[in-house]
């Protein structure tokens, strides 16, 4: 006997769909999987065989083939199992579901029959309603997340012996409660309040917030670096309702959704990963920190010890916000679009050639700064110099707090996004579109002036213009003045000496 179900698998962040066959019939008992399976999916074999018995079914001592098709995709991971167990009952003339073949079904087994969460479980919802299923059958803990695809029923399984009755209409289940996005940051997130002084990178964050700008700090250890940093997202403005729904697909498909802390991602990975790791790959294509951090902020310590190949790898998911995987003759792209956050001591010792401590030779750090400009310079909007704070900044009064300064923040961004349309920002602006910023004849006279005294690359020119647009975002001016230009210079002095 012949029955098919149908399933999904995860390529990325997205799922395919895969048709389900399984024939039995008489012969030598044997169970085989086809349709370049994976080591997890052919090792459903021993955990359906298991379920099955266990859950009081029967397992046929006959010729059973499973096919997976499409045969030319490669399915991966443990989510398989129910949807071959079901069809492996029904095959076998124990389960009597006249529309299985007209759902979709996903979810790992144990030994004793119960569903075990998969990841990806929001895509494959997602792809379930798009492959018009009529109903989709996933483990009960991965509920709340399917339940945030409308327009498909969502039925969370316990257990396999839950089947019969589901497919014999006696049972009839709620749908599970969706899970709440939360687009703001959760309350507890660290607040801006704890950098005390430091107004220079006080401003530079607000301004690289404000229009999207990537930042590097450089300074010396203790000076408030990470801090800095990892303070962005309480002033980041909140993820729009598509977006957080973009995040939330991402971390399922990681396997991360569960403990997601609210607002935009904030990703600080350690300077040994690989630039797969950074990026992504793998077969399947598995996401790097670049896509985690979809929407938020990548935040790079110790920019100088990542591996060279690693910080090269960004510069192209930086320029276009997707990263592209070429895999098996498939093309898979990957979103990415994040803030990149960047600290670095300004030389091997940490102290800084100023310091009369530092024993840095000036090869060393001439040779460390190359290595910090080499591969991503060009791909930073503002270079910040870091000093520690004085022993009366960090006894005084705490620095403003984040609600005030993301006030600020989100009228600049609500200003850009007039302008430029929803969900962008000025640090994404192409060159014609910095060159169209309605500059007032001093700051157009400032730049210009500079820009042929320094020899400035278009590049660096029309970055000037991009910040001096996000500093006059926040001062809601409608022309750029001499002053934003002025303190646009002043966020990017690497340009010109
Ligand atoms: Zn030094």
């Amino acid at each position: 006997m012949l029955a098919t179900a149908r399933t999904f698998t995860l390529d990325g962040i997205s799922a395919r769909p895969v048709r389900v066959e399984v024939d039995v019939h008489r012969g030598l008992p044997n169970f085989t999987i086809v349709g370049l399976p994976d080591a997890a999916v052919r090792e459903a074999r021993e955990r359906v065989r298991a379920a099955l018995v266990n859950c009081g079914f029967e397992f046929p001592l006959r010729r059973i083939v499973v096919n997976l098709a499409p045969a030319s995709l490669r399915k991966a991971g443990p989510g398989m199992d129910l949807a071959i167990a079901a069809a492996l009952l029904s095959a076998s003339g124990q389960l009597e579901w006249e529309g299985l073949a007209r759902v979709a079904l996903v979810g790992e087994l144990a030994l004793d029959g119960a569903t075990r969460p998969v990841q990806g479980a929001l895509a494959m919802a997602e792809a379930a309603r798009a492959d018009g299923a009529e109903a989709f059958l996933l483990p009960a803990e991965n509920g709340p997340e399917a339940a945030l695809v409308e327009g498909i029923d969502v039925v969370g399984i316990e257990a396999l012996d839950q089947l019969p009755a589901l497919g014999a209409g006696e049972w009839e289940p709620s749908r599970p409660q969706a899970l709440s996005l939360q687009l703001e940051p959760s309350v507890a997130a660290p607040d801006l309040a704890d950098l005390r002084g430091q107004p220079h990178l006080r401003r530079a964050l607000e301004v690289a917030a404000a229009g999207g700008h990537s930042l590097l700090m450089v300074g010396p250890p203790g000076a408030g670096k990470s801090l800095a940093a990892s303070r962005l997202p309480s002033i980041l403005p909140p993820l729009a309702s598509n977006e957080a729904l973009e995040v939330a697909r991402i971390a399922s498909a990681c396997g991360r959704l569960e403990g997601l802390p609210g607002g935009r991602p904030f990703r600080a990975p350690h300077h040994t990963i690989s630039a797969a790791g950074l990026i992504g790959g793998g077969t399947p294509p598995r996401p790097g920190e670049v896509t985690m951090a979809h929407r938020g902020v990548l935040f790079l310590d110790e920019l100088s010890e990542f591996r060279r190949d690693a910080l090269e790898a960004l510069r192209a998911p930086l320029e276009s916000g997707e990263v592209s995987i070429a895999r098996a003759g498939a093309q898979r792209s990957l979103p990415c679009r994040f803030m990149l956050v960047a600290a670095s001591n300004p030389c091997p010792c940490g102290r800084g050639d100023a310091d009369p401590d530092c024993s840095c030779a000036p090869y060393d750090v001439q040779r460390y700064q190359g290595k910090l400009s080499g591969a991503l310079a060009d791909r930073i909007d503002i270079l910040v110099a870091v000093r520690q704070p004085s022993a009366t900044e960090i006894g005084g009064a705490p620095g403003e707090a984040s609600a005030a300064v993301r006030q600020r923040v989100c009228a600049a961004r609500e200003r850009q996004e007039l302008r430029l349309g929803c969900g962008r920002c000025n640090a994404e602006m192409t060159p014609t579109e910095a060159r169209a910023c309605a500059l007032g004849p001093a700051a157009g006279s400032l730049l210009a002036d500079l820009y042929a005294r320094q020899r400035l690359s278009g590049r660096a020119h029309d970055r000037a213009l991009r910040l001096a647009q996000t500093i006059a975002d926040i001062d809601g001016v409608e022309e750029i003045g001499a002053d934003q230009m002025a303190q646009a210079l002043q966020l990017r002095r690497r340009d010109h000496g």
